[in-house]
């Protein structure tokens, strides 16, 4: 953060929720019950019982409570591996039909299951995205490149090896060294968020945490997710904005 003065740094939440799906409405109406926000990524046409774009119905109610939705591509394909003209597609035919599907305009992206390179990041700016949310975990810093936007912790029980695997394949070594040092390399999520809020309240910063709502309920993990927000909506001195209100916020230059 490079404003300090006298006032306090700015802390941010954000959460957000990629795949669509049917649990996609229940996560927004648990966000808005507390006060919180979130950036929900929806693939318009996949084929996979995993992506499903929800209901205009949906995405009505997900914007009137203060929500922000974003694409998650066509057909959710690596981008990585895909040709030129076809990552083009992906990003700019998602973009416009996602707009007819909610009636908004949509500035926010997902590479899907966080595949991206130099090439991809800039065709997604080119295709006249404002951001771009990646997997890259445990972090907080809030000076990065708004097309690759980095996360803080997916809500999912990961060993502790995973998020080591994970930082490591991403050089994700800003992460890892947060993980080991501030957050004590604890693996346990509500330990990881009391620690990861900490240090946002403490120095400024983004705590952000996101997920899949098909993972919610394959895996039981709704009451994990209700206790997490509880947990996060009480603290005090938080601003809860979308992935968008972030970048505007923080990496624009706005306030
Ligand atoms: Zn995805």
């Amino acid at each position: 953060m490079e404003r300090r003065g006298g006032s306090a740094p700015a802390a941010y939440v954000t959460t957000s929720w990629d795949d669509g799906g049917d649990g996609d409405a229940r996560i927004g109406a648990m966000l808005a019950e507390r006060g919180m926000k979130g950036t929900f990524y929806w693939p318009v046409a996949a084929d996979h019982p995993h992506y499903q774009l929800p209901s205009t119905r949906v995405a009505t109610d997900l914007l009137s409570s203060g929500m922000e939705i974003g694409s998650h591509t066509v057909t959710h394909p690596l981008l990585t591996r895909i040709p030129a003209d076809r990552v083009r597609s992906e990003l700019v035919e998602s973009k416009a039909r996602l707009e007819e599907h909610i009636g908004r305009r949509v500035d926010a992206f997902c590479y899907p299951a966080g595949y991206y390179d130099r090439r991809v990041r800039d065709a997604t700016e080119a295709a006249g995205y404002r951001l771009a949310r990646t997997t890259v975990g445990l972090r907080i810093d809030a000076g990065f490149d708004p097309f690759l936007m980095p996360v803080t912790l997916q809500l999912f029980p990961h060993g502790r090896r995973v998020h080591l695997t994970h930082s490591l394949r991403r050089r994700n070594l800003r992460g890892l060294l947060t993980w080991v040092g501030r957050f004590h390399g604890t693996a346990d999520l509500e330990r990881l968020t009391d620690a990861a809020l900490d240090l946002v309240v403490d120095v400024g910063g983004v705590f952000h945490l996101w997920g899949h709502s098909w993972e919610l309920e394959e895996n039981g993990l709704w009451s994990m997710l209700a206790a997490l927000l509880d947990r996060i909506s009480e603290r005090p001195g938080i601003r809860h904005v979308t992935n968008g209100e972030v970048v505007n916020a923080l990496v624009s230059g706005g306030r």
